[in-house]
């Protein structure tokens, strides 16, 4: 996710050594199937899943657990989806509810006894009739309803826009059991293996669908159209209609990147810098590995927000925002989106990549006058003026970068996730030289994609440099570097 004016000035408002990156499970993996019908009278989406489950653990399942994002916007969540600062700009309307129910699940074509439990009715645990052995699959029906609240959030509808981000049953991270995910309002609470996807929804004909797969088939009947996509090898797969939006669409060799909008005096530039970013990063990191990316214009009470081959970005910002939001969101279709990791312990790996990732576009697309040195000035004033509000507020500042739940602020998540790293790479960069931190940055994309990494993968790699980079990157981690 984006917050804006990070690169604003002045805003008052690994661990133990190397080792070995997971191995790659991508020769057999689970697959969801989902067929999806949107109400627009009720803002329900109503769909048909099977996933394919395949144990690509060296445990034995006897029960799956699915993690189910859509209840997080209900009346009486423990965790809000938004932030008290957020509750006027997310709910223009006031506020409103949803929630996911699932109506029905067969394991192997037979009912099961499903239930909805976690922290907060968040995980949905699937009996298994038999034991799970490490390389087996196993096929899971489910049917659920999405009721939609009225917020402009990752998931919710409004006028004639819905946004569907996290809005189906989602199978949880095997990591010492299956990882629950809370709906932490700051930061993006996610953690998702990548998988196949196929994926069919109708909807009335009026809307145009953004999605993260490759539109395959389309078919109309009466008013509604039902399209159908594809996308493989990915850690999620989100969709947006909207019956008001316009699309841009420019090819980079047999790939599509679009933009998708509904208010935008220059689409045209938008469409523009998110070619230059998947050029950019391609050149930089690794090819871009998807067919088509959709930059889309939404209603969202943040800057912007990714998914795999689409983003969201607020139809809220100014022109220099807007650009410098589709550069970041695009820069995650490699920081989270290819070379995974747990979002929710370690934010900062992403976030603080992808934020980087910003300097260096900028840094190598000069046309847009913004100049490495003066991102990173900017960086290190707002990280002091952090410093020294924190420790007036509360005597003492805990700089280390931790897991999501222990931020006493967003202002706060945003300095230690986004702007700290941001430093650590550049110095460390300032350190190794130019040509070993893109050799290392490019195997570290090379040797993280489609897997989950940990900081320790980060340190792994760039030990290679030849320099000590273990007690660097801690330093930063932990809290103890004085910048
Ligand atoms: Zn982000």
């Amino acid at each position: 996710m984006k917050r804006t004016g990070i690169f604003l000035l002045v805003l008052i408002t690994i661990f133990s050594s190397i080792t070995l990156f997971s191995c790659d499970k991508r020769e057999n993996l689970t697959s969801y199937n989902l067929d999806l019908t949107y109400v627009e009278e009720e803002h329900n989406l109503y769909g048909k899943m099977e996933v394919n489950v395949v144990n690509s653990e060296e445990v034995v399942f006897t029960e799956l657990k699915f993690n189910t994002f859509g209840n997080a916007f209900r009346e009486g969540a423990k965790y809000q989806p938004v932030l008290p600062q957020y509750i006027a700009k997310a709910y223009p309307n006031g506020i409103s509810y949803g929630k996911m129910s699932i109506d029905s699940v067969k394991v192997e074509g037979e009912k099961v006894d499903f239930y909805i439990g976690g922290e907060d009715l968040n995980l949905l645990t699937v009996p298994l009739k038999n034991e799970l052995f490490p390389n087996e699959s196993v096929k899971v029906e489910m049917e659920f309803c999405l009721s939609l609240a009225n917020v402009y959030a990752r998931t919710g509808y409004y006028d004639n826009t819905v946004n569907l981000g996290n809005f189906y049953p989602v199978l949880a991270v095997y990591d010492n059991g299956f990882y629950e995910c809370n709906y932490y309002a700051i930061g993006d609470p996610f953690y998702t293996e990548v998988a196949n996807y196929t994926v069919s929804i109708t909807a009335p004909t009026e809307y145009l669908v953004a999605s993260s797969g490759k539109l395959t088939k389309t078919k109309t009947e009466r008013d509604l159209t039902k399209s159908s996509y594809e996308l493989k090898n990915a850690r999620d797969f989100c969709l947006v209609l909207s019956k008001d939006y316009e699309v841009l669409t420019e090819k980079i060799g047999d790939k599509e990147v679009n933009y998708y909008y509904y208010d935008d005096k220059s689409p045209k530039t938008k469409l523009e810098t998110a070619v230059k970013a998947i050029k950019t990063f391609s050149n930089l990191f690794i090819e871009y590995p998807y067919q088509t990316f959709s930059v889309c214009q939404t209603k969202f009470f943040e800057g912007g927000m990714e998914y795999p081959g689409l983003v969201y970005i607020s139809d809220n910002l100014d022109e220099q925002s807007f650009n410098e939001v589709i550069v970041h969101e695009t820069a995650h279709q490699w920081w989270y989106g290819l070379v995974g990791n747990n979002q929710i312990e370690y934010g900062y790996l992403d976030e603080g990549l992808t934020e980087y990732s910003v300097v260096l576009f900028y840094e190598q697309n000069s046309e847009y006058g913004i100049k490495r040195e003066t991102l990173i000035n900017i960086c290190e004033q707002n990280y002091q003026t952090y410093c020294t509000v924190y420790d007036k507020l509360f005597n003492k500042v805990d700089t280390s970068m931790r897991h999501l739940k222990e931020y006493k602020s967003e202002y706060e998540y945003v300095n230690l996730s986004y702007i700290k790293p941001t430093i650590m790479f550049d110095r460390l960069r300032c350190d190794i030289g130019d040509k070993k931190f893109f050799n290392l940055l490019k195997e570290y994309a090379k040797d993280g994609s489609y897997k989950i990494v940990t900081p320790s993968n980060l340190i792994s790699s760039f030990s290679k440099s030849g320099i000590e980079v273990e007690g660097y990157f801690n330093s930063f981690i932990n809290g103890k570097v004085i910048l």
